[in-house]
């Protein structure tokens, strides 16, 4: 079967699984009934009809949530029916609550056991979540998902980063679940503590909550330093578990659509984006009918490849992950800069351990700094900023003002690292 045919084949799984869900949504969902009301959901023939619906944003499930506290009304089914609640991390504004029933909460598990089989974990495999356990959904589902699979699944909750490396070890873990920034840090620390993790049993490393994975820079110094292979998975608390790197791939990742209907939009326009355009993230998630997104805006960047990937499964591919957040992309002197095009830059010094970017304007201009800092005292810190500089213009055609400041400067982060400030 060609690549068009298996994605005829997908489409029309979604569509049967698109008509269970607005069959079941409609009748009983507050916020999409009242979203809804003057659109015509009677039969639904295509999934293009989809695009005839309007949009649902972060910011009118925040209100929803204000309006109808503590979860909003965006809920399908009974308030008994209910079983999980998780919140958002809250870094960009107010935290929002969200529901599970039981069968959405098995939904979510089902999602982590592709991105385990992807990612080539087995039932043999022991898989430790350097994760703190709190209301943030971060690598909840995850747990439940290596339950699917069988393997082996060992909790990182309320430890240090030392108790974290020990337990790994003492364990004999071969997977690592955590923040991309999280395992440079454990590597790190590692590297101070004498621990040659490289050579630890952990062989596969999956990574969410960030971009970094797919950061090709960072993807390398991960896996360099874990002496494994390092996956990526995008995911959102409100959407579920979507994006998930198979073996075939390096920086690509798909989107799982048996259960997420994607779309790519002009962020502008809101029109759909041409063909392997650039553009927002739109998703539909077609089995979380508790408590469902439809048309949701998601705010992640990305390029779609029609590439069909090696591997055989027939999803969309998104080349480089997530790129960025639409509202990330700065215009400095006329060039268009990513906070992760600047972070594959840095990553390239092994002697830059954690850095922040820093947007500003100076004279009306905008004007772009890094802050690094170096894994230990640096003699000639001045030469290791300019370096970066240098590679900064090559690369990306960017004058940025490079500094640098003492080892043990900046902040650590165990969940979403914040790295880009505008000033
Ligand atoms: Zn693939």
């Amino acid at each position: 079967m060609d690549a068009t045919a298996n994605h005829e084949s997908v489409e029309a799984h979604q569509l049967e699984r698109l008509r269970r869900l607005t069959d079941a949504v409609l009748p009983s969902n507050e916020f999409y009934r009242r979203k809804f009301a003057d659109c015509d959901l009677e039969r639904i023939e295509s999934i293009q009809q989809l695009q005839s619906l309007p949009f649902t944003t972060k910011s009118e499930l925040v209100e929803d949530q204000r309006l109808h506290p503590p979860f909003g009304s965006d809920l399908t089914a009974a308030p008994e029916q209910y079983i999980r609640v998780h919140q958002t991390s809250g870094t960009t504004g107010h935290p929002l609550y969200w529901l599970d029933t039981e069968e959405s909460w098995e939904w979510w598990a089902n999602c982590w056991k592709v991105i385990f089989d992807a990612a080539g974990v087995t039932a043999a495999d022991r898989i430790y979540f350097a994760f703190s356990f709190g209301p943030f959904i971060g690598f909840w589902a995850g747990w439940e998902g290596a339950r699917k699979v069988g393997a082996l699944a060992i909790s990182g909750g309320a430890q240090s980063t030392a108790q974290r490396l020990r337990a790994i070890i003492d364990n004999a873990a071969t997977v690592l679940v955590c923040t991309p920034t999280y395992a440079l840090h454990m590597a790190a620390e590692a590297k101070k503590a004498g621990i040659d993790l490289a050579n630890s049993s952990v062989r596969i490393t999956i990574h969410a909550g960030e971009p970094g994975a797919s950061i090709p820079s960072t993807k390398r110094v991960i896996e360099e330093s874990w002496g494994a292979r390092c996956f990526d998975h995008p995911g959102a608390t409100e959407i579920g578990a979507f994006g998930f790197q198979c073996e075939q791939q390096r920086t690509a990742v798909h989107i799982n659509e048996h259960e997420f209907i994607a779309e790519v939009i002009n962020p502008e326009s809101g029109a759909p984006a041409g063909e392997n355009e650039q553009g927002e993230l739109v998703l539909t998630n077609l089995r979380r009918i508790g408590s469902p997104v439809i048309r949701y805006r998601t705010g992640d960047l990305v390029q779609p490849s029609d590439e069909a990937c090696t591997c055989g499964r027939p999803f969309l591919l998104l080349q480089g992950g997530v790129l960025g957040r639409v509202d990330d992309m700065v215009i400095v002197r006329g060039v268009n800069v990513f906070p992760s095009a600047v972070e594959n830059v840095i990553r390239e010094f092994t002697e830059v351990e954690e850095f922040r970017i820093e947007v500003f304007e100076r004279e009306a201009l905008r004007e772009l700094r890094v802050i690094v800092e170096p894994n230990r005292a640096q003699p000639n810190a001045t030469a290791l900023c300019r370096q970066i500089s240098q590679r900064l213009r090559q690369r990306i055609g960017l004058r940025a003002e490079v500094e640098s400041v003492a080892p043990d400067t900046l902040p650590r982060f165990e969940l979403k690292a914040r790295r880009f400030f505008r000033l």
